[in-house]
């Protein structure tokens, strides 16, 4: 489980540790948790100088050599690649005893093994489909994703391998949040996904709309237009997520949109508009949703969120505290589909209820059976249900949203009055992730 302190050492590089658990008070680690799903990526900590081998600019240079030439593979660094199809990061899956059941694990090729399957599968590659990721030192490796949605049957040349290309909502389902080495794979494909689909949606410039030619071995663009050269960063789009709580009565404000699962309820939410405050943010989104006024605004922690709408490459989650000056809802039916106050025994029997790890075991087992060939094609997204539980009549999001741990943290928290020392700490081990 994660409080053990060897899988935290493992996770975490020398270059990125950041906190071992050790300095996390031991009740937190009833949490299971060092950061939120998608956090907390292991290879991206630091950029290489330009000089260094293992920079974006020279390790880019030397892939393109190896990939789209006929180099010899250089013994170091090694070239570990990620291939996304259509979104999906290849992945595979491992079961250390038969007993723990199976685990996924991202696919990563060596150059070799990647060039293999290139030229197999018949891609044309080009350097827009090349991504860095980031290094690791200690293991002397360089970490790229590569595009490769224009190729049709590529799980067949990597048959032997038993991966398949996953959705990474699955993937996040499937990951067991207490195993530190899942929670940085899934860190990574999320970030390379994110870089992925945003270069897909900045293929011309917002200026001149001439073309965006891609910049740093993929981490920013540039308009190819010599007049123009606007630069172009990858984009993230902030939205506020508040538990909006009622202290006097000891209560949650849970909220149901139409798309959610039955009986599923969650933390409200909404888009940062230009010219506003986070704060603000909170307090309109709220008064517009609910029509309930919001006080004071307190941070919790932040969450970036890869798998959102198509058209946004990443949303970053940040979550809030706001606790409330009026008690009358008026839901906007346009936005939701139900507002309601909840109290902490309603909300601590729906987290006691919920099956969250047999939600994630049975969805790891699906990935299995894909990556075995055994479920080809089918989509596994109707499976997410399982996590409601029968005996529950209401259910939170599983701990791969930030909206469970603001609802949990608040369920489980000390103080009834929302300053207890517990909550306080627990914010405090999120926001210095
Ligand atoms: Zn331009």
């Amino acid at each position: 489980m994660l409080c053990s302190s060897t899988n935290v050492t493992t996770l975490l590089s020398k270059r990125t540790k950041i906190q071992t658990l050790s300095s996390i008070p031991l009740h937190l680690c009833t949490m299971s948790l060092i950061s939120h799903a998608f956090a907390g990526n292991p290879i991206r900590s630091r950029t290489p100088k330009q000089t260094d081998p293992f920079s974006p600019q020279s390790a880019f240079q030397t892939l393109k050599t190896l990939l789209l030439g006929h180099g010899q593979v250089p013994i170091s660094p090694y070239f570990k690649v990620l291939p996304f199809r259509k979104g999906k990061p290849l992945a595979g899956t491992t079961a250390d005893s038969p007993a723990d059941g199976p685990n996924w694990h991202l696919g990563w090729l060596s150059l070799r093994e990647c060039k293999d399957f290139l030229e197999n599968s018949e891609v044309s590659l080009s350097e827009d489909s090349l991504v860095y990721l980031g290094c690791k030192y200690e293991d002397d490796a360089v970490y790229w994703a590569i595009d490769v949605s224009d190729a049709s049957e590529l799980v067949s040349e990597l048959g032997a391998r038993q991966f398949c290309f996953v959705e990474l909502r699955t993937l996040m389902v499937a990951t067991d949040w207490a195993d530190a080495k899942a929670m940085g794979e899934l860190a990574v494909a999320g970030h390379a996904r994110a870089l992925i689909e945003w270069h897909k949606v900045a293929r011309f410039c917002g200026f001149c709309g001439g073309k965006t030619i891609p910049m740093e071995a993929g981490r920013r663009k540039q308009c190819s237009n010599e007049s123009c050269k606007k630069r172009i960063y990858p984009r993230v789009d902030p939205v506020v997520i508040m538990l909006v709580i009622d202290k006097e009565n000891d209560r949650v404000l849970l909220s149901r949109q139409s798309r959610f699962v039955p009986r599923m309820w969650s933390c409200l939410a909404g888009f940062i508009e230009p010219g506003e405050s986070l704060e603000e943010a909170v307090r309109r989104e709220t008064w517009e949703e609910t029509g309930i006024e919001v006080g004071e605004v307190k941070y919790h922690s932040s969450q970036p969120w890869p798998v959102g709408p198509s058209s946004m490459p990443c949303q970053l989650m940040v979550g809030f505290y706001a606790y409330a000056k009026s008690l009358e809802i008026d839901v906007d039916k346009e936005e939701l589909e139900d507002a309601q106050w909840h109290t902490r025994e309603d909300v601590k029997k729906a987290l006691t209820f919920a099956e969250y790890k047999k939600a994630q075991k049975t969805t790891v087992t699906k990935v299995d059976q894909m990556c075995k060939g055994v479920e080809k094609g089918q989509n596994l997204s109707a499976d997410y249900t399982v996590e409601s539980g029968e005996l529950a009549t209401m259910f939170i999001p599983g701990p791969f949203a930030i909206a469970h741990h603001l609802i949990s943290s608040w369920a489980n928290q000390v103080d009834d009055n929302g300053n207890g020392a517990l909550m306080k700490q627990a914010g405090n081990s999120f926001s210095s992730l």
